[in-house]
């Protein structure tokens, strides 16, 4: 089991949150909801060498 707790600012509220994000798959994206304001924010990375790049945290429209 490959998980990282990755830390971003919400789009929407401005917060510092985490995501516990599954390294075992090079590229992903998808919605989750923030933990702090609920909205939905569109989360999108890649993984090279178990190492999280391209990192975005975006409004979902
Ligand atoms: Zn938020």
């Amino acid at each position: 089991m490959f998980e990282e707790e990755y830390f971003f600012d919400c789009p929407y509220c401005g917060v510092s949150v985490s995501m516990l994000l599954d390294l075992s798959v090079a590229k992903q994206a998808y919605v989750e909801d923030c933990e702090v304001c609920c909205n939905p924010v569109n989360v999108s990375f890649r993984v090279i060498d178990d190492e999280v790049v391209d990192f975005r945290a975006e409004v979902d429209d």
